[in-house]
């Protein structure tokens, strides 16, 4: 019986992890572009709160769209980093290793902002807890910062600076590019929040 979160390394996913003290972490590498800075974003969270980090790495760049393999986006994508069932994916391969590890529920960090794209809205992760939880292990499905925005859901985890800053939210490379809408994002809220 443990609580397990998907931890990306990202804003939204280290201010869960703080706020909910998961006892295991997954972070995936499925051949994004920034998956490595992402693992190490997700390390050094997992080791300030001692919380148990496991990678798994699937290589799935040849099926990935957008900002995040390097290519442009396909015609319907709703945003330049959209990647098609990305969160289905993510979601299935944390199951997949959690199941077998004791795992009773997988946390997600999406948040308010995350709908315009489906696998972002509630609608999406009902289904997906209906779908996992109906299997073998009965693994439940949450989104707990879902009605929030990643400032409020900061706020309210009240992770301290020191940790939620070593956050990567760049979606092209290891090394913040600056310019897609995850560097914008990360720089965003740092402003919101009166960081510098
Ligand atoms: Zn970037």
């Amino acid at each position: 019986m443990s609580k397990a979160i998907l931890l990306s390394g990202g804003l939204d996913s280290i201010a869960l992890a703080y706020w909910k003290k998961p006892d295991i972490a997954f972070t995936i590498n499925y051949g994004q572009k920034p998956a490595l800075a992402e693992i190490k974003a997700s390390a050094a969270v997992c080791t300030s709160l001692r919380i148990e980090h496991n990678v798994i790495t699937v290589d799935c760049s040849a099926l990935g769209s957008g900002d995040l393999v390097g290519e442009n986006a396909i015609s319907l994508a709703p945003a330049s980093e959209w990647w098609p069932y990305r969160n289905q994916l993510l979601v299935t391969l944390a199951c997949m290793r959690g199941v077998g590890l004791g795992v009773t529920e997988l946390m997600v960090g999406t948040v308010k902002t995350d709908a315009f794209h489906a696998d972002g809205t509630e609608g999406f992760y009902e289904r997906m807890n209906q779908l996992v939880s109906y299997q073998e292990g009965g693994v439940r499905i949450s989104s707990p910062g879902i009605c929030y925005s990643t400032t409020e859901l900061i706020q309210m985890s009240q992770v301290p600076a020191s940790i939620l800053l070593w956050g990567h939210s760049c979606h092209t490379s290891n090394i913040p590019c600056g310019n897609c809408r995850g560097c914008h994002k990360y720089l965003y809220v740092k402003q919101q929040l009166g960081y510098d």
